[in-house]
């Protein structure tokens, strides 16, 4: 028997993930099953309702949920519960899921994107609790972003703010999926360490990199420690135009906390210098003192904790939820 609870969902390009979650963020029961990739929207609806129900039946002694939030990998407008853009799974596009899923569970449904997701998530429970201007950087396959900003999550006009990982870098740089060029996330996402490292090792031959097809950014990483000046000049690059683009969001939005998370930022130690750097050099002198650098601290489940919170957020008067832990 627990207390009241709601359902907080992550639904990414590879795994689906559905937890129940406490008013306090204890994730009491987790469901995760693969992303039905190549089926129909309906395919994927039908795997949430289920991973869903599977959760709600786990604790069937405590009262029945009465809100569920989905992060999404996905452009989405929380406001009127659409899902604008899916890159990863386009057949959710123009999708209005919040409806669909609501009338399936009968429950309250809130959509978010999930880089915002979790950045409400680092600011409910993790590195970003105390403070009221962040924002916050993951680093996947892309890069996502999300605002924090006096306190409470900030969405622009569309539900779409946030995207970082398609701040521009490099005028004429490397085509990017959303139709531009030079966006820091073919600079800056593991995807993108990969292809640097390979085009550094291949003019270096005394590289340990050099002719390796299967490169992950761990294994680049784990070089780089050895002290391979390939791997290292990767993460240089790599810190060097993550660096630029958080120096003009230094001088747009003063943050006090900068917050970097995802896999590749477990290779801080190599390439923060380069960030701060950059940083330094380019944003005026108060806003670059004023901000910190750190790591996310809530992992892989920084966009469940964030969607719960959501979830939490939707069953109070609209006043008292602007007013709360945020
Ligand atoms: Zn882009």
């Amino acid at each position: 028997m627990h207390d009241e609870y709601v359902l907080g969902a992550d639904v990414g390009g590879t795994n689906l993930r559905i937890a129940a979650v406490a008013a306090d963020g204890t994730i009491l029961h987790e469901v995760s099953s693969p992303t039905p990739k190549t089926a129909p929207a309906q395919g994927v609806i039908d795997e949430i309702v289920s991973a869903a129900q599977k959760c709600v039946e786990e604790l069937a002694d405590s009262p029945r949920p009465k809100s569920f939030g989905l992060a999404l990998a996905a452009l989405v407008n929380p406001t009127v519960g659409r899902i604008l853009r899916a890159p990863n799974l386009p057949q959710l596009d123009d999708l209005q899921l919040v409806d669909i899923v609501s009338d399936a569970l009968g429950l309250d449904v809130v959509i978010e994107n999930d880089a915002t997701a979790a950045a409400i998530g680092e600011h409910w429970l993790g590195s970003s609790r105390a403070t009221r201007n962040s924002v916050f950087v993951t680093l996947g396959t892309g890069v996502g972003g999300g605002l924090i900003l006096e306190g409470r999550p900030y969405r622009g006009e569309d539900g779409t703010a946030g995207e970082i990982g398609h701040i521009c870098v490099e005028p004429d740089g490397v085509p990017c999926g959303c139709g531009s060029h030079g966006c820091v996330e073919q600079y800056a996402s593991a995807t993108a360490i990969v292809r640097i490292a390979k085009e550094l090792a291949g003019s270096d031959p005394t590289s340990s990199l050099a002719g390796k097809s299967e490169l992950t950014s761990l294994a680049i990483y784990e070089a780089g420690v050895a002290g391979d000046r390939v791997a290292q000049q990767t993460f240089a690059t790599m810190g060097r135009y993550l660096g630029i683009a958080l120096a003009g969001l230094v001088d747009v939005l003063n943050p006090g906390l900068i917050v970097i998370g995802g896999g590749p930022a477990g290779a801080w130690d190599l390439f923060i210098e380069h960030v701060r750097t950059e940083i330094n050099e380019r944003a005026f002198q108060h806003p670059s003192k004023s901000v910190r650098l750190v790591r996310a601290s809530l992992g892989g489940s920084a966009g469940i904790l964030g969607a719960a919170r959501l979830a939490f957020d939707s069953l109070q008067p609209r006043a008292q939820a602007e007013s709360s832990l945020y």
